[in-house]
């Protein structure tokens, strides 16, 4: 998750276990939008194996998820969400797009809605590379083009009134991130351009991303546009620290945290 940051420095951030994991959130976010409920990410779902499972420590049962939980505990049911938007197609982004019922089979998670994502995510997904395949697993993706709900994006695009596209490639080539903007006010979903707030100084990339180069000149270009616009911004990745804004007196990207009882990293 730090790539070239060595341990000693990191781990002062966040302690691994014994297996070198370390605690990660799979946070999506569900904005009332004016004409619209959008679903942005999906997290991990419910189909990998017991050996998966494992690998990456995943805790995610429900009903029968904990996105699904989490979208009934605020309110709404599955069946409401008209846009779920993705950030890129990794399978911790994309694994509910689909989920596998009782009887085994792999169908869309929200049938009702449209899915979203950059065309060139969608086609990178689907190049076969070794160095990237193991992270699209295709029965998150397929499915649901083939039950024709997948719509794309190219470039900048508003996907509904208020939830706006921006492409902050380095992660995989077609990463964007969403900003949400309300009564003058703009929030930015982050994604894996910085997972964390530990993510926060412009060279600590994960090891997983394609482009580390490119991902440190979108996190350039982001922070200055954050911190003159005073965003607020939100970590999908950080199990801690849900969101802050930027300190505009600090030169380094130092983050202020609004919410008590979360700690600034
Ligand atoms: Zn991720």
């Amino acid at each position: 998750m730090f790539g070239v940051v060595p341990k000693p420095l990191w781990q002062k951030k966040i302690e691994a276990d014994e297996r070198n994991r370390i605690p990660l959130a799979c946070r999506c976010l569900l904005v009332e939008a004016p004409e619209a409920l959008v679903l942005v990410d999906t997290g991990i779902g419910n189909k990998e194996d017991e050996k998966f499972r494992d690998i990456y420590g995943v805790e995610n049962a429900g009903e029968p998820t904990r996105l699904e939980d989490g979208i009934r505990s605020a309110g709404f049911e599955v069946d409401d969400v008209d846009i779920v938007l993705s950030t890129h197609l990794h399978f911790d982004h994309a694994g509910g797009n689909t989920l596998s019922d009782e009887g085994g089979s792999i169908r869309p998670s929200f049938p009702r809605a449209r899915y979203v994502v950059q065309k060139g995510e969608f086609d990178f997904a689907h190049s076969g590379n070794e160095r990237v395949r193991a992270s699209y697993l295709l029965h998150n993706i397929d499915p649901v083009a083939e039950a024709g709900l997948q719509d794309f994006v190219e470039g900048e695009a508003v996907v509904t009134e208020g939830v706006r596209v921006r492409p902050s490639p380095g992660h995989t080539p077609y990463h964007q991130s969403v900003l949400i903007e309300s009564e003058g006010r703009t929030a930015c979903f982050l994604a894996d351009v910085c997972p964390t707030a530990v993510h926060l100084p412009l060279p600590w990339i994960m090891g997983y991303d394609l482009e580390p180069l490119v991902t440190l000149e979108s996190k350039r270009t982001l922070w200055e546009r954050a911190r003159s616009e005073d965003w607020l911004l939100v970590f999908e990745h950080d199990p801690e620290v849900a969101w802050g804004r930027l300190d505009p007196a600090s030169e380094r990207p130092t983050l202020v945290v609004l919410q008590e009882g979360m700690d600034a990293s």
